[in-house]
């Protein structure tokens, strides 16, 4: 059996947008820039890709800025708050202890231009509380970025009523929605949402390629410098094919996005109730408040790559801790934010399921990860002190 169950680090690309890639290749392969018909063609794909993704989150056509991914995105977010914050003084920037490094790195390197920036801590629950948010703001707060669904454990954050406080403040609000987009519903107006970030390859659209959403009012700096693509704010020649891709693959996703949701939470709590079964165990992050396809578990008394590698012998594509972590020892972060100890954070498994997943293959990765656990604590120098508690 081949089961994918780490959608969080990246989907399957789907057939559509395999298809309009394909045809844009063939068939659309003038530049934008160009003046003659053939890149004029270009140019109207390019602006229907926009209009498109627009559609998809409420926003209007101009203030979609097309980027290399969610990095990138996060990076020109934040740093375009904080030179814009910078001109009036304001040098203050809040966000929580369980961003992707995309952000937290970004805004470590803006701590050491002399940014002061306030890492909210998060509850057992992986939620963030807004009375913390409300709380750390200041005069001097140039932007809050928060998360609007976590990648490891999958909590949704309130966006809503931080983007509330926000706008009520008149502080700047991006939010990274990598995980969020395609599979939970975004309004950006709704949200009260400033600026957002999205990545295709998180929608089962190609890699290489998202979406940087900026309000009108908001003044871009650019991270790529050289033409004037993207209304000057990104330059470089567009990634038509990828561009398109997405288009095609968010649209795909949000036509289908409760269905999708509905089957998803189904298989998810099927996971969660067969892993619950194993002893010594806990689901990490909230219950319900939780994407779709999310199952994050810790297994006291057992090393999460050494689970990893054996359900991996067994047909299984699962993640310990992100992507990013995974190849270094230390434990995730997010969990580290959360209260897990260091020792146990480290027996962490990540299941991210996607419609495509069956039963069948739920009911196998039960059964299996029971079995690898059982095995790796019988050889767990730890599990004997463990099961006495
Ligand atoms: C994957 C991910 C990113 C990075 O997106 P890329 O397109 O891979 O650069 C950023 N934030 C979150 C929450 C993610 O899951």
């Amino acid at each position: 059996m081949n089961i994918y169950a780490d959608n969080a680090a990246t989907t399957k690309t789907s057939d559509k947008a395999i298809e309009a890639m394909v045809q844009t290749m063939k068939n659309v392969y003038g530049n934008p820039s160009s003046l003659y018909s053939l890149g004029q063609r270009a140019k109207e794909v390019l602006e229907q890709a926009r209009m498109d993704v627009a559609k998809c989150i409420g926003a209007d056509f101009k203030e979609i800025y097309f980027t290399s991914g969610g990095s990138e995105a996060d990076n020109q977010a934040i740093i375009s708050a904080a030179k814009f914050g910078l001109l009036n003084q304001k040098k203050h920037i809040i966000s929580t202890k369980i961003e992707h490094h995309a952000v937290l790195h970004t805004l470590k390197k803006l701590e050491k231009e002399g940014f002061e920036v306030t890492l909210l801590d998060v509850p057992q629950n992986g939620i963030v509380n807004i009375e913390d948010v409300k709380n750390a703001i200041r005069e001097d707060t140039a932007l809050v970025t928060i998360m609007f669904a976590n990648n490891e454990i999958g909590t949704i954050q309130p966006i809503k009523e931080i983007g509330q406080i926000c706008k009520e403040k008149g502080v700047t609000f991006h939010t990274d929605a990598v995980q969020a987009a395609g599979h939970i519903p975004i309004d950006v107006n709704e949200l009260n949402i400033d600026m957002l970030s999205m990545s295709a390859h998180k929608f089962h659209g190609p890699k290489g390629v998202g979406v940087l959403f900026a309000r009108k009012k908001i003044v871009l700096t650019n991270v790529i410098e050289g033409g004037a693509q993207e209304r000057g704010k990104r330059a470089g020649t567009e990634n038509l094919p990828g561009i398109v891709g997405m288009a095609a693959a968010l649209e795909e996703a949000c036509l289908h996005m409760k269905e999708n949701a509905e089957r998803e939470i189904v298989l998810r709590n099927r996971l969660i109730d067969g892993l619950s079964q194993i002893s010594h165990s806990m689901l990490n992050g909230d219950r319900e408040k939780r994407l779709p396809g999310n199952v994050n578990y810790i297994f006291e008394g057992i090393e999460g790559e050494s689970l990893l590698l054996l359900l991996d012998a067994r047909g299984i594509s699962a993640s310990s801790g992100s992507a990013c972590t995974s190849g270094s020892l230390d434990p995730s972060h997010v969990l580290l934010a959360i209260g897990r100890p260091h020792e146990i954070a480290h027996g962490s498994l990540r299941l991210t399921i996607s419609a495509e997943n069956t039963e069948e293959e739920i009911d196998y990765i039960v059964q299996q990860t029971k079995e690898v656990v059982a095995y790796l604590r019988s050889i767990s120098p730890v599990w004997e002190k463990i099961k006495m508690k």
